[in-house]
């Protein structure tokens, strides 16, 4: 049986870093490499060991069903726990005559001592080597994240067209996830934000039961997720009439927005990119208002590689998923933020997001 393509990368890494196999213990790498559906959720205590040319999957009796069932007609060899899930895997590195072993950063310092104990040879901590396969997606996650963006877009749309003064935020933030789940979102890709009048200003301001009122923006961060893919969009709207300042800011906004979308491209800077849009919010006066980075990777997490914003080094290539974000934010006035989620492509970004973006004005 051929080896699939992401596993073919990894022993590409593992050759370049000079190890003999790597483990791996975070929960969506080990979803990435395995391809699993239905195996994996919060609670999950599972190893991947990876060599040249052997793939294992370790975990305990509350998934080992799901993941033999996963596993036929793969290449992977399922392991039921012994001792522990750690201690079974190295136990398999020492029989497969791994001497050297690369182990992700993420391995908290508790295991790392744990590993450091028990693993005769050398440990070698490496860097991001899932994380930046998984940054570039192929055909089959971006169609999943596809159909995660379409269904927070009708989760959006049918939301605002609800909306009135006197919701709590509380109130709009289940109203989307209920949408979101009763049309096939697994869970949410993240808790949503849902922020009205002053509280928009912070731009991850926790949902409270303030009521919004007439006059007051809103912004709303939502995403749902499929196939384990996640979706992230931001739209900000008005309830009730938009004031001239509002309409400022959230013009200005939108213009860092589509000047950075137009600026998507393989091969560009993600600094650079974040500078297209923050040069523009600068032009309007408003550069001391934008704080955060322009954007992220998004796949099977929300917020995933490539880093796009003024201190990356991370330059787009097709593949990448990634979020627009900009956003201006004025304490005790509120807050403005637009969020598309793109995925780059040769010569440009096709859009995975489509909410409308003009300023609306609701109820
Ligand atoms: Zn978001
Ligand atoms: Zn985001």
């Amino acid at each position: 049986m051929t080896a699939p393509p992401r596993l073919t990368a990894l022993r590409a890494r593992l050759v370049e870093l000079g190890v003999d196999a790597m483990l791996v213990a975070g929960a969506a790498n080990m979803r990435y490499l395995t391809g699993f559906p239905r195996v994996f959720d919060d609670g999950i205590d599972a190893a991947v060991l990876v060599s040249a040319d052997r793939s294992a999957f370790h975990t305990d009796s509350r998934y080992i069903e799901a993941a033999e069932t996963a596993a036929t007609g793969t290449v992977w060899e399922i392991a039921g726990q012994r001792e522990s899930v750690l201690e079974d895997a190295l136990g398999q590195a020492a029989e497969w005559g791994a001497g050297t072993l690369a182990i992700e950063d993420s391995t908290t310092v508790a295991r790392y001592r744990r590993l450091k104990k028990l693993f005769k040879g050398r440990l070698l901590v490496t860097e991001h080597v899932v994380e930046a396969l998984r940054a570039v997606k192929d055909e089959a996650e971006v169609a999943a994240i596809e159909r995660a963006a379409a269904l927070t877009d009708l989760a959006l749309e049918h939301v605002t067209g609800t909306l009135t003064p006197g919701m709590r935020e509380i109130d709009i933030s289940l109203a989307l996830e209920v949408f979101m789940r009763s049309h096939g979102s697994e869970g949410l890709a993240f808790a949503p934000i849902v922020a009205g009048g002053p509280n928009s200003s912070r731009p991850h301001a926790g949902v409270t039961e303030r009521a919004v009122r007439a006059g007051e923006l809103l912004t709303m961060d939502i995403g749902a997720r499929v196939d384990g893919y996640c979706a992230d969009l931001t739209r900000t709207v008005v309830v009730g009439r938009a004031d001239e300042e509002q309409r400022r800011v959230y013009e200005a906004v939108l213009a860092a927005n589509e000047a950075a979308l137009a600026a998507v491209r393989p091969g560009i800077g993600c600094a650079d990119l974040d500078a297209v849009a923050r040069g523009v919010l600068v032009e309007r006066g408003l550069g001391e208002r934008f704080g955060h980075g322009l954007g992220h990777g998004v796949g099977l997490v929300v917020h995933e590689m490539p880093s796009v914003g003024g201190r990356s080094r991370d330059v787009l290539v097709a593949g990448h998923v990634i979020t627009i974000e900009p956003g201006a934010y004025v304490p005790g006035f509120g807050g403005v933020r637009i969020e598309d989620l793109v995925v780059v492509v040769e010569g440009g970004a096709r859009k995975l997001s489509h909410s409308p973006k003009h300023l609306m004005e609701i109820g």
